[in-house]
Order: structure tokens, then C-alpha cells, then sequence
């Protein structure tokens, strides 16, 4: 969806002139589970939300269907989610992704290319003088650790891949400074192997959708991968940190101005009033 565009019965973009839905016309919801599942069109948004006790019935099949919907919604919203890291390679996306924790992708791509090219390969972050690369990441916080991951990283690398990074998850988990999460990463950004990331945007946005209660990432990734099909799991972990970057923050989510709205069981988290909630969406310019 681009801005600007609007459909009927559901929240618009940008500047928004009624509430979902608009309390006038809003008719009395059904109690019946299969009446509300029905009046979710396979194309389409529900014309009406459901009640607390139709969210609580909702079938499985229902709930994959939502899941697939809200992944197809998000991709029409944002057309442009991809990896915010900058890297040309396997190496280049582990380190960027190992700066990144406890920091953001943009003072990451400040730091990686003088990095990236004082250190080529594996080898060199092997060989790194600690002093020396401990300078260069300083800005990205936590720099003792990230340089003691990122040596670690260089010589298990040379030592066991060749100087190459592997491109299974198995062999990533066991890397110096690769998590679960950091894997997932770089297998669905550097190698195009479907991956699921689940950071603390992504793990909220799929319990306020009550896709999953789980809040172990690891059964998140499992739970939410049964959803959604898997050649959509790395963009649609993309959209969904998007979505929670831009829209459903942690505190204040924008429910006046989220296209999601009619799918989503937590709408009403946040202001539902169009112009409070409109003030509340952050745009790629805020993050640049
Ligand atoms: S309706 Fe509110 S809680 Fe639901 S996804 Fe949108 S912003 Fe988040």
C-alpha cells in the first residue's frame, strides 16, 4: 500500500479521518466463531473486528489464515522492508549483525566501511590488533565483547570453514558472537536460506496478534514458522520489525492509524483516535 491510498472500511494512512471501525456503523458482533471467521474474505480485511470471546475461539485454520493476511497487508505497507545493515558479503553481514546488538542499523553502517575494509576476510579479524578494532567499534557500545566475538569469529572461521562462513544454521549457532537470532539473519539476508528473526519487536507484534504466547524466541521462531509459509519468513520478519518500529511501539501503539487494525486482537492498545494515533507513525526518515 502506498500512502495515501485508502480502502474502504479500514484506517488510511498518514493523516486519518475516522476510526476503525467507525463507531456509527459499527453493528453488534456475532458470538459465532464460524459466522466470524466467514466475514473475513479471502482477498479482503474483515468488515468488522471481532469481540474479546470470538479473538478467544478463533480456530487454528483461522489463525494461519490471519497470520498470512497480516504478512500480506505488511508487504503492501511496506513495500521497501529489506536488511538496514549495509554488507556485500556473508562475512561483512555476521560482523554488522554482531555491532548491532544493543545498537542501531544506522550507527552500524557508520562504523562498517573503514571496518570492512581494514578487514577483508577472516584472516584478518583473526589477526586484528585488539586495541586497534576495539577503537573502531567503541561507538557501537558493548566494544570489549563485540571485538572478542569478532576475532573469535575471524579464527573459527579460518580454523574450521576454510575462512568461509557456513551457510547452516547449525554451523552459525556455533560461531563466536552468533545467536540464534544472528544467524537467522545472515542465513536469510547473505545466503537466501529462509530465516525467522525473532528480536523484541518482532516477539511483541506476534503476541499482540496472538499468534503465539510463547516468549522463549526459539518457540517463537517455531510457532510463528508453522504460520507463515517458509519462503516468507525472512521478509515477513522484515515487515513485522518495521511494523513495530514504525507503528506498534511498545508503548503507544498507533491502533488509530494501523492498517492491520482489523486483524489484529490487541487494536485499542493504543490510541484509536486517528489524529493522536497519526502523530504516533514514525517514517524511514526518523530512522535515517
Ligand atoms: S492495531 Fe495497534 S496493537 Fe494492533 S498491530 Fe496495529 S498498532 Fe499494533
Amino acid at each position: 500500500m502506498t500512502p495515501g491510498r485508502t480502502s474502504p472500511g479500514r484506517p488510511t494512512l498518514g493523516p486519518v479521518s475516522a476510526p476503525y471501525p467507525p463507531e456509527s456503523t459499527a453493528k453488534p458482533a456475532s458470538t459465532s466463531t464460524v459466522a466470524a471467521e466467514s466475514e473475513a474474505p479471502a482477498g479482503g480485511l474483515p468488515k468488522r473486528r471481532k469481540t474479546a470471546r470470538q479473538w478467544a475461539a478463533e480456530t487454528p485454520r483461522g489463525r494461519t489464515r490471519r497470520a498470512r493476511q497480516i504478512n500480506r497487508e505488511l508487504a503492501e505497507l511496506y513495500p521497501d522492508a529489506h536488511c538496514e545493515l549495509d554488507f556485500t558479503n556473508p562475512l561483512e553481514l555476521s560482523v554488522a549483525t554482531i555491532l548491532s546488538a544493543q545498537s542501531t542499523d544506522k550507527g552500524v553502517n557508520k562504523i562498517t566501511p573503514a571496518l570492512f575494509a581494514k578487514y577483508p576476510d577472516a584472516a584478518a579479524y583473526a589477526g586484528a590488533d585488539r586495541t586497534e578494532l576495539e577503537e573502531m567499534i567503541r561507538s557501537s557500545g558493548f566494544y570489549r565483547n563485540k571485538a572478542n566475538s569478532l576475532i573469535g569469529l575471524g579464527a573459527a572461521l579460518v580454523e574450521r570453514y576454510d575462512g568461509e562462513v557456513p551457510a547452516r544454521l547449525d554451523d552459525l549457532v556455533t560461531l563466536p558472537g552468533m545467536g540464534r537470532k544472528t544467524a537467522n539473519v545472515v542465513l536469510g539476508n547473505a545466503f537466501g536460506v529462509p530465516g525467522i528473526t525473532v528480536d523484541t519487536h518482532f516477539g511483541r507484534l506476534v503476541r499482540r496478534w496472538k499468534l503465539t504466547e510463547e516468549t522463549d524466541p526459539v518457540k517463537v521462531e517455531h510457532a510463528v514458522g508453522r504460520l507463515i509459509e517458509k519462503r516468507d519468513w525472512t521478509m515477513f520478519s522484515h515487515r513485522v520489525i518495521i511494523h513495530g518500529r514504525r507503528r506498534c511501539h511498545a508503548r503507544k501503539p498507533a491502533c488509530g492509524a494501523c492498517p492491520i487494525a482489523p486483524l489484529c486482537p490487541s487494536y485499542g492498545e493504543g490510541p484509536t483516535d486517528p489524529a493522536v494515533a497519526a502523530k504516533l507513525v514514525k517514517t524511514a526518515a526518523d530512522f535515517r
